[in-house]
């Protein structure tokens, strides 16, 4: 059997955090939980984690303060965003800080558990190499998966987790069309939800990084009415 996955609950209301505890240990996770951001840090410092739940309000130190520091050492950690805050906005800033998934409180306990697993499938899946090997290269240019940092046309920069995501699912499947539909599963993990246009703004930031004229993609091209194909030699 697979070792326990060990996940760090970052919640100062005692309840849920009991709570999320209690059923998150009965799907078999096992769970620390700390009670405000600098305890987060903490404990990210002393011990190995697979996933972070973080609620957005905390003492001591907000959630996308803590968000903001882990992302500083660590581009990959995958972080669950919890807030009382709903609005697109709030949304957008967790996921800017570097949330890999953001849950509206109050949520369904069934709907955090089925995100959980699906980050954490993301990360079993995102953990693997690209083609057999950590580093990809294409043209002069290189992504490593295992730490995140690559070299664009213009040097060397930090991709995000879904940036990095998107990139190694494309590079997987070089020379074959990948749909956005594809896309929004495999990296995101939502069928519904969100939309594909979302698919289409991170493929523009990616040619930006890596297409000397983005425009003219070379090696991130568009399939007209279909999704987009790597193409590239390693
Ligand atoms: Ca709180």
């Amino acid at each position: 059997m697979d070792q326990a996955k060990k996940i760090l609950v970052v919640e100062d209301e005692s309840h849920l955090a009991k709570g999320l505890k209690f059923n998150l240990e009965r799907e078999g996770y096992e769970v620390v939980v700390a009670g405000d951001g600098k305890a987060a840090l903490e404990c990210m410092r002393e011990h190995t984690f697979d996933l972070m739940i973080l609620d957005l309000m905390l003492p001591r130190m907000g959630g996308i303060e803590v968000a903001k520091n882990i992302r500083k050492n660590d581009t990959r950690f995958p972080i669950l965003m919890l807030s009382a805050k709903s609005t697109e906005e709030d949304r957008a800033t967790g996921l800017e800080a570097g949330a890999d998934d953001y849950l509206a409180k109050p949520f369904h306990l069934p709907e955090l558990l089925l995100r959980v697993k699906g980050i954490l499938r993301r990360w079993d899946w995102y953990k693997q190499p690209v083609l057999g090997q950590d580093i990809f290269h294409f043209g002069k240019m290189w992504i490593n998966f295992a730490t995140g940092k690559a070299n664009g046309w213009s040097g060397e920069f930090l991709l995000t987790v879904k940036e990095a995501q998107v990139m190694k699912l494309l590079i997987t499947k070089k020379g074959q069309v990948v749909t956005r539909e594809d896309l929004l599963k495999t990296v995101w993990g939502y069928d519904r939800e969100m939309e594909t246009r979302t698919v289409d703004n991170f493929i523009a930031r990616l040619r930006k990084h890596f297409e000397k004229k983005p425009q003219k993609p070379q090696y991130i091209v568009t399939v007209r009415e279909k999704g987009y194909q790597f193409n590239a030699d390693s």
